[in-house]
């Protein structure tokens, strides 16, 4: 059975990690998917592998509103409807005490994983007709601190403010709004922040992370794809505002 027949997605940060796990499972249930990401080359690569006929992609940095328009635009041309926004783009930052963080850095994941949801939320919803789906990824990050991660543990935390507000907002018009969290993923970011943490030794920042998932090791982006499409799917129906934990036990630690 294909759970998203018909249906329309957007994903951003649709080249990287979970957001290429998703387009992949949203495909095979039979969405039409629109791709979208700052990183022009990795999507070209991402769009080539997964070729699909239903699959487009559209390059945009998130934290620009025209670049939000755009993809609104493309998607709306080519399919003639949204139906799920999954707002997935996101960005590390590094890690240092909030006392030596770098200002710009800061600036530039409050641009991108706090202002360009919310750019997204506000382009999207307001196209979407008959219901729809939109889920944010924000991380277990957004359910309690991390010593060094001021800036991405503010903005994980604030895109839950966002998406409460947002579910609010569209519940009468059947829009549901929720959030994903995952606690650390094996792909592109745990590997760059690894290196960032421990450039020396990265494999030490695995061993570190493992010892606190009680499942003992990351999760796959696929394993957070599979509830994405829970939540785009109307299996989820009469879900909405809430935060769902894909993390191994992390949190509950
Ligand atoms: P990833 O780095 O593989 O993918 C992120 C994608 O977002 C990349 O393709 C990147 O090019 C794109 N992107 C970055 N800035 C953008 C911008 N301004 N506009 C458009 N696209 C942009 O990592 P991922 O794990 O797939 O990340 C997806 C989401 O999951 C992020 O929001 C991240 O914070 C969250 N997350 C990841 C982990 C993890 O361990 N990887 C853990 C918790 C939460």
């Amino acid at each position: 059975m294909e759970r998203l027949n018909g249906k329309v997605a957007i994903i951003t940060g649709g080249a990287g990690g979970i957001g290429k796990a998703t387009a992949k499972l949203f495909l095979e249930q039979g969405a039409k998917v629109v791709i979208v990401d700052i990183n022009k080359e990795v999507l070209e690569k991402t769009s080539s592998e997964l070729d699909h006929e239903n699959l487009s992609y559209c390059v945009a940095d998130i934290s620009k509103a025209e670049d939000n328009e755009n993809y609104v635009e493309h998607t709306l041309e080519v399919h003639g409807k949204i139906d799920i926004f999954f707002a997935n783009a996101g960005i590390e930052g590094v890690s240092r005490p909030i006392a030596e963080y770098p200002e710009e850095t800061f600036d530039k994941v409050i641009a991108v994983n706090l202002k360009g949801v919310w750019l997204g939320c506000k382009h999207v919803i307001p196209k979407m007709k008959k219901g729809g789906s939109v889920i944010i990824t924000s991380s277990v990050a957004g359910l309690k601190g991390f010593a060094g991660l001021g800036a991405y543990v503010a903005t994980k935390h604030a895109i839950v403010g966002i998406m409460r507000v947002a579910a609010l907002e569209n519940a009468e018009r059947k829009i549901r709004v929720n959030t994903i969290h995952p606690g650390p993923v094996n792909n592109d970011m745990m590997r760059r922040i690894e290196k960032d943490v421990s450039p020396e030794n990265p494999k030490e920042v695995l061993k570190g992370f493992e010892s606190v998932v009680p499942f003992g090791r990351y999760a796959e982006s696929n394993e957070l794809a599979e509830m994405a499409l829970f939540l785009a799917s109307d299996e989820s129906k009469y879900i909405t505002g809430c935060t769902h934990v894909v993390d191994g036990g992390m949190l509950t630690a």
